[in-house]
């Protein structure tokens, strides 16, 4: 258990405020929606931290190097911007460490987009294989903070597979709740691999997510939810590290896949922070890409946000498979602040994406396959110039869904454009030799 000095030492410069500014609490109190129901964001003192954070305090992260005891402020590329996300003492700090994901670009992507340049930022190059370690690590080393004696999730998958391993790693017990038969098989496996105790409820994912909120209401179990502001906070430190590796000079759009449209919101927060804070002179805009069986985001947007609506999600992109999102009214501000769109795309749209993102070597689920289809969408209908920059966002791994892969190459995908299909063979050295002479031919 941490000693109260340390607590209040954390804690002492943030605070919980109800989205809409009206409600505030202190940030040491396990809350995750205000007194009168709004969703709760961690306010840090802007003006305090004008003077405290700058370009080169972060560049001078980076250079350090790594020395045989990990440090997280310089390991991680969350904890590097500790003071923008939870100013926790560094023994605090649980961390793998995350982050540091690589930016890249391929020729062929950048062509079927239809931009000069596209960088994709890989999230699922990060320790459990998806984006929600950047906020795991940050909501695990909360709960550890506030002495928490067990933390809990409903998820799609990732969210349970990030949680399942940063609680092992601080020696809490994990509880997850997900829909049954519906996790792709490598989230699935890392949960129960991890440690997790795994409850699967016979409903969809929604149904999982109000039971948990009740659950941990009742038993005093901390949420790890994207409801829980801190969550969000340790998000945020993608934005920072694009912006960094752009050398403070911020590329003119940003594109990422949006289902609970948590990272939609802590983007939003980063950009309007780091915008603030003198971080930036000028703001990419955001684009949220939903699936079109499961957007209820894109579809409030055509009434201007004035109606939300909510739908029966159904989508191959299982982590997007989201009817009713959490942190609508975040995304909301995160699209109002950045000049930002969303617009949806269809599951053929987001597996031809994947394949062709697959095949230059890059590789990822298929819920980042939206950022790249949703990219070249906006390229087609004029939202996006061809000669602006974007940075398409790739939130997990592609061993995540091994299924949903296997099946678009085997057939047993509709309109499956780029299928690399496996070759059946006699066991002799003529069947093999005659094929793979074949095939060379057509390659030259
Ligand atoms: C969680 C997740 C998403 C959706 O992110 P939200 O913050 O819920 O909008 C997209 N892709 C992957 C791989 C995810 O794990």
């Amino acid at each position: 258990m941490l000693q109260e000095k340390s607590l209040n030492e954390a804690l002492a410069t943030i605070s919980l405020r109800s989205i809409d500014g009206q409600e505030t609490y202190p940030a040491g109190q396990v809350r995750y929606l205000s007194d009168s129901g709004a969703l709760l964001d961690v306010w840090h003192d802007l003006d305090t931290l004008r003077s405290q954070v700058s370009r080169a305090l972060f560049d001078q992260r980076v250079r350090s190097a790594p020395g045989p005891q990990v440090d997280p402020v310089t390991a991680s590329g969350v904890w590097r911007y500790r003071e923008l996300i939870l100013p926790a003492p560094t023994h605090t700090i649980i961390s793998r460490p995350e982050g540091n994901t690589p930016l890249y670009e391929h020729p062929c992507l950048s062509e079927w987009v239809g931009v000069d340049q596209l960088y994709l930022k890989h999230e699922g190059e990060n320790p459990t294989g998806s984006f929600k370690d950047r906020g795991m690590t940050v909501g695990v080393t909360q709960a550890m903070i506030m002495s928490a004696q067990a933390v809990a999730c409903a998820s799609t998958g990732n969210t349970s597979a990030s949680m399942a391993a940063y609680a092992a790693r601080a020696g809490l017990p994990a509880f997850i709740f997900i829909p049954a038969g519906k996790i792709a098989a490598g989230k699935l496996a890392q949960a129960l691999a991890y440690g997790a105790h795994t409850l699967q409820i016979n409903g969809d994912f929604d149904d999982a997510m109000r039971l948990v909120q009740q659950v941990c209401n009742e038993l005093g179990i901390y949420l790890l939810n994207s409801l829980n502001p801190f969550r969000l906070e340790g998000q945020k430190s993608i934005v920072f590290e694009i912006l960094q590796g752009f050398n403070w000079q911020p590329p003119d759009w940003i594109v990422l896949p949006g289902g609970n449209l948590g990272n939609t919101a802590a983007f939003g927060k980063a950009l309007y922070e780091a915008h603030e804070l003198g971080l930036i002179n000028t703001l990419p805009r955001l684009a949220t890409i939903q699936a079109e069986g499961a957007s209820p985001f894109y579809q409030s947007s055509l009434t201007g946000f004035s109606e939300r609506k909510s739908v029966k999600a159904h989508t191959i992109a299982t982590a997007i498979s989201i009817g009713n999102p959490v942190s609508y009214e975040r995304a909301v501000r995160a699209l109002r602040w950045t000049n930002g769109v969303t617009i949806s795309v269809t599951d053929e749209e987001i597996m031809n994406a994947k394949a062709l993102i697959d095949s230059t070597g890059i590789g990822c689920e298929p819920a980042s396959g939206a950022s790249v289809a949703g990219a070249r969408k906006l390229v087609d209908n004029g939202t996006i110039a061809s000669d602006e920059t974007v940075v398409g966002i790739l939130t997990g791994n592609l061993l995540k869904d091994p299924t949903a892969t296997v099946d678009y190459h085997t057939g047993n995908w509709p309109n499956a454009k780029l299928a690399n299909r496996p070759i059946v063979l006699e066991p002799t050295l003529s069947a093999v030799q005659k094929e793979i002479e074949k095939r060379l031919a057509r390659a030259h």
